[in-house]
């Protein structure tokens, strides 16, 4: 890249996950904690974390062990979920500059958008699985965002990060689970917590460690000051190996 371009505005974009990242627990698991048979619920939930299901396994075992509830029920539920205050810093921030954020989650939209509006932020671009009412007295859930070759996740964060990204914009990716493990990957700065975290330690992927979004946007902050930016090279990488294979 030439030097004389420097002066181009840098375009930057935010992806983050949702549960246990911008919420303090994971809903899409209390969901059926809360509605389902708890122990039964425990068991499908350790099950995948430790891989045994695909995410769209999991999800379909947990709804069979869900007792007949409306989504209206579950909405009542969702609202009693925090979040991290500092959310709205970085809200606040990404505005401020213009960033374009967008929320990827292997979760649910109803209740992402559930805790949205109770937080009174808007304009958020959501990717993430939903759910129906069709007359079984309880909701379904539905995947439109599967990837075909790739059965990891219900919802292939990766695609939207690709999709929503060009080459030359500087990517960030806050996320803290199995789910956030993949798309991060393709992103040019990583902010990491609880099992994220521990993929970057191991395969010495480079990141920033977070506790809450003070420290994210304290860090970008800093960043974005900085005259000089450097995409990461293993992202590239993989965004070009991706491109390879149609
Ligand atoms: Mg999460």
């Amino acid at each position: 890249m030439s030097v004389g371009f420097e002066h181009v505005k840098r375009v930057y974009k935010i992806f983050v996950d949702f549960d246990g990242t911008i919420t303090k627990q994971d809903i899409g698991e209390q969901l059926f904690l809360q509605f389902g048979e708890t122990e039964k619920a425990e068991a499908i939930i350790k099950r995948i974390s430790a891989r045994e299901l695909t995410s769209v396994e999991g999800w379909k075992a947990l709804f069979e062990i869900l007792n007949p509830v409306s989504i209206n029920e579950l909405t009542n539920f969702v609202r009693s979920f925090e979040i991290d205050e500092a959310f709205h810093r970085l809200v606040l921030f990404s505005q401020e500059h213009q960033v374009e954020m967008i929320i990827l989650s292997d979760g649910f939209e109803f209740y992402i958008k559930t805790i949205l509006e109770r937080e009174n932020i808007a304009g958020i671009r959501i990717f993430s699985n939903r759910l129906i009412e069709n007359g079984t007295g309880k909701p379904q859930p539905v995947f439109p965002y599967r990837d075909e070759e790739c059965k990891d996740c219900a919802n292939c964060k990766r695609n939207h990060v690709v999709e929503n990204s060009g080459d030359d914009e500087f990517t960030i990716y806050i996320g803290n689970g199995s789910s956030d493990v993949c798309p991060a990957q393709y992103c040019d700065f990583i902010f990491a917590k609880d099992s994220l975290r521990k993929f970057c330690e191991k395969e010495k992927v480079t990141f920033f460690p977070y506790d809450n979004f003070n420290d994210v946007v304290s860090k970008l902050e800093t960043l974005f000051a900085k005259k000089r930016l450097k995409k990461r090279h293993q992202a590239e990488l993989k965004r070009k190996n991706l491109y390879k294979l149609g």
